[in-house]
C-alpha cells in the first residue's frame, strides 16, 4: 500500500478550484492517481458528485474536506479524510465557518477600494461556483483580470496576506473543533501542508503539533504541492516524532496556478505510515 500514488487534497469550484468535480475525478485517473480524494475548503457539496465520478472511473476514493482554524492567531488547515459527508455535527460546523466569508469579502472590497481597486467585491463574486464560499482566491482571479498583476501568487503578495491593502482579519473554526467534527464523522484529521504556516518560533509548530495530537489528531500532510523536498523530510521526521500517519496531496486548484498537478508528486517515503492504512474501510471503490 506504500508506494500508492494517491492525491488526498484539491479543490473543485464547490469552493476555490477553477475545475467541476467530474473533471478532476477524470484529470486524476489520467494522471495515474490511484486513490484520490476532493477536499474542498470548509464544504462538502462536491463529494457526492465526485465519489460518482470516482467510481464510474474505477477510481478507488476517500471523501474529504479541508478545514479552516485559527490557531494562535495563525490560519491552519486541517483536512479531514474518509468523513461521512451526511454527518450532522460535521456539516453544522462547516456551515458556521462558512458565514461571515461574505461580511469578510465585502471588507476585503472596501479596503481594495481605499488603495483604488473599484469593483473587487462584484469581479470576485464572477469567479465564484458557490455563494457561500467567497476566498481570497477568487478576489486574486479578478485582479489578475482587471490588470493590477500578472499573476495570482502576485496577488497575494502584495494585497490578500497580513499587513497588506486587502487582508481581512478572520476568525475560523477551533482546531479542538475541527478535529472533533472529522472524528465524530468517521473520519480522520490531518494537518495540512505544514510548512505554510508564518509561526513566530518553533514553539509554536510543536503546540500545534502537540495539542492536534491530544485532540485525536493522527496524521500531517508530509508530500504536498507546497513543500520542497528539504521540507518534505523534515515533516516526515516530524510525523514519526509525533506518532502521525503520513498524507500526500497536490493541493490542485487549477491547470492555469497550480505548479503541482494531480498525482505528479514525489511517493511517500517507506519508514512512514500512510494515511490511508488507517482508511482502509472507507475507502468507496
Ligand atoms: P481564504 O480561505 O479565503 O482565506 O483563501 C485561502 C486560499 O487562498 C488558499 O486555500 C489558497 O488556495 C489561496 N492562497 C493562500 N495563500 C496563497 C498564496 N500565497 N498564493 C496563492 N494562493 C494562495
Ligand atoms: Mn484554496
Ligand atoms: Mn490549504
Ligand atoms: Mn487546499
Amino acid at each position: 500500500m506504500a508506494i500508492l500514488n494517491a492525491d488526498l487534497h484539491c479543490h473543485s469550484t464547490i469552493s476555490d478550484g477553477t475545475l467541476e468535480p467530474e473533471a478532476l475525478a477524470a484529470r486524476a485517473h489520467a494522471n495515474g492517481v490511484e486513490l484520490w480524494a476532493l477536499t474542498d475548503h470548509d464544504e462538502l457539496g462536491g463529494q457526492q458528485r465526485a465519489m460518482q465520478a470516482a467510481r464510474a472511473l474505477g477510481l478507488p476514493y476517500l471523501t474529504g474536506v479541508e478545514i479552516s482554524v485559527t490557531f494562535a492567531g495563525l490560519t491552519v488547515h486541517i483536512v479531514g479524510l474518509g468523513v461521512d459527508p451526511e454527518d450532522a455535527q460535521l456539516r453544522d460546523g462547516l456551515a458556521r465557518t462558512r458565514g461571515g466569508r461574505e461580511r469578510r469579502a465585502r471588507e476585503m472590497a472596501e479596503q481594495l477600494a481605499a488603495v483604488g481597486i473599484r469593483g473587487a467585491f462584484e469581479g470576485a463574486l464572477k469567479y465564484v461556483g458557490n455563494p457561500e464560499l467567497i476566498s481570497r482566491t477568487h478576489f486574486a482571479r479578478y485582479l489578475v483580470e482587471a490588470g493590477v498583476c500578472h499573476d495570482t501568487h502576485e496577488v497575494f503578495r502584495r494585497f490578500l496576506t497580513e499587513g497588506k491593502p486587502g487582508y481581512v482579519e478572520h476568525r475560523w473554526a477551533t482546531l479542538g473543533d475541527a478535529v472533533r467534527w472529522i472524528r465524530t464523522a468517521g473520519g480522520v484529521a490531518v494537518i495540512a501542508h505544514p510548512a505554510r504556516y508564518a509561526h513566530p518560533n518553533p514553539t509554536q509548530e510543536y503546540a500545534l503539533f502537540a495539542e492536534f495530537k491530544a485532540h485525536g489528531g493522527q496524521a500531517v500532510e508530509v508530500v504536498t504541492g507546497s513543500h520542497s523536498e528539504a521540507e518534505a523530510l523534515r515533516y516526515a521526521d516530524l510525523a514519526l516524532e509525533f506518532g502521525l500517519a503520513a498524507s500526500r496531496g497536490s493541493d490542485f486548484h487549477s491547470p492555469d496556478e497550480s505548479h503541482t498537478d494531480l498525482g505528479a508528486l514525489p511517493l511517500l517515503q517507506g519508514r512512514l505510515t500512510p494515511v490511508w492504512e488507517l482508511l482502509a474501510d472507507r475507502i468507496i471503490h
